[in-house]
């Protein structure tokens, strides 16, 4: 099973991810999934997930440079 958008393979936990409206797969890695997480509701087989697929917290190097006050 492999990720829909970006082809890499997926896990238990990504592969049995299911939208929680149609109950169909989405078959998306988390990194996709997170990019439409917000439009699309699913539902996770959290028994399923490992550590690895915390989803990556996509916030980039904080800015240091509020100097001020
Ligand atoms: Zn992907």
């Amino acid at each position: 099973m492999r990720c829909i958008a970006c082809n890499r393979g997926l896990s238990d936990y990504e592969a049995t991810r299911r939208h929680s409206t149609t109950n169909e797969f989405i078959d998306m890695c988390n990194e996709c999934y997170f990019e439409i997480e917000e439009t699309i509701a699913s539902i996770e087989r959290e028994d399923l997930m490992h550590p690895d697929d915390e989803p990556e917290l996509h916030t980039g190097p904080v800015s240091t440079e509020f100097n001020g006050s």
